[in-house]
């Protein structure tokens, strides 16, 4: 990828962290989730020169705040409607992470705080140094969220959409219709990048993304119709996308 975008990949989940820069200014978007990721994260991201100046979250999902556990002076940037969700249901990103720690035995040095969030418009821009990152609204997968594209560099780092190891999640709050209007609003912009950070994943290419999108597409048809067992995209067709396919079943019909 460009000198200037730099993402790192959590062991858990294969979640993404992206850091992008611009002249002297670097923001972090999403994190990793273990506690020595997290506390490597700030001499990683310094030796390679991108000193973080403000976190960015895709979505209000507990593995994608953790940055103010690497960073805990910085503040933290989400959509209006990641910010309608923190209020709407305080606490329930500590209690997702505390639940899941505690299935994986893992202690953290310090709570997480998310006090310091603040709300940005999406659509919308963000300056970041010379450059404008711009936002897009991309909700589904859960009720909020937002894409972030750094249009000098073609790279999209796009949450919990395009992953090219998990099948489309819905979850508290997402929806079969909010999903199709977010991966037509993705596909737009797609066609102007050149790398696309998935949420969880690798990052791939436009191509990889055009036809992950297509895979993407299908299976909502098939979501939609109620197939028990429709055929899922290759790679992500093992036992766990399966599980996932039966939650959304659920979730879909409920
Ligand atoms: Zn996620």
């Amino acid at each position: 990828m460009h000198g200037d975008a730099i993402v790192v990949t959590s062991l858990l989940w294969q979640t993404t962290a992206t850091a992008i820069r611009s002249g002297e200014e670097a923001m972090l978007i999403d994190s990793p989730y273990f506690p020595d990721e997290l506390e490597l994260l700030p001499t990683v991201l310094s030796q390679s020169g991108f000193e973080v100046s403000a976190l960015l979250a895709t979505h209000g999902d507990f593995d994608h705040v953790l940055g103010p556990l690497a960073f805990p002076e910085l503040s933290l940037g989400v959509a209006e409607s990641t910010m309608l969700r923190l209020q709407r249901s305080p606490g329930e990103a500590q209690r997702d992470l505390r639940d899941s720690d505690g299935r994986l035995y893992v202690d953290r040095p310090r709570p997480l705080a998310l006090g310091g969030t603040q709300s940005l418009p999406a659509p919308g821009k963000l300056e970041l140094g010379e450059q404008e990152l711009e936002l897009y609204p991309a909700e589904g997968h859960t009720a909020d969220g937002m894409a972030i594209f750094a249009p000098w560099l073609g790279v999209l780092v796009c949450g919990d959409y395009l992953s090219p190891v998990e099948i489309p999640t819905l979850w508290r709050g997402g929806s079969v219709a909010d999903y199709r209007a977010t991966l037509e609003r993705l596909g737009a912009v797609v066609e102007r990048a050149e790398t696309v950070v998935p949420g969880h994943g690798s990052p791939g290419s436009r191509e990889d993304a055009l036809r992950l999108l297509e895979e993407d597409g299908a299976y909502l048809d098939a979501l939609e119709r109620g197939d028990e067992r429709p055929r899922l995209p290759e790679g992500r067709d093992g036992p766990r996308q399966r599980d996932l396919h039966s939650e959304n079943v659920d979730c879909a019909q409920g």
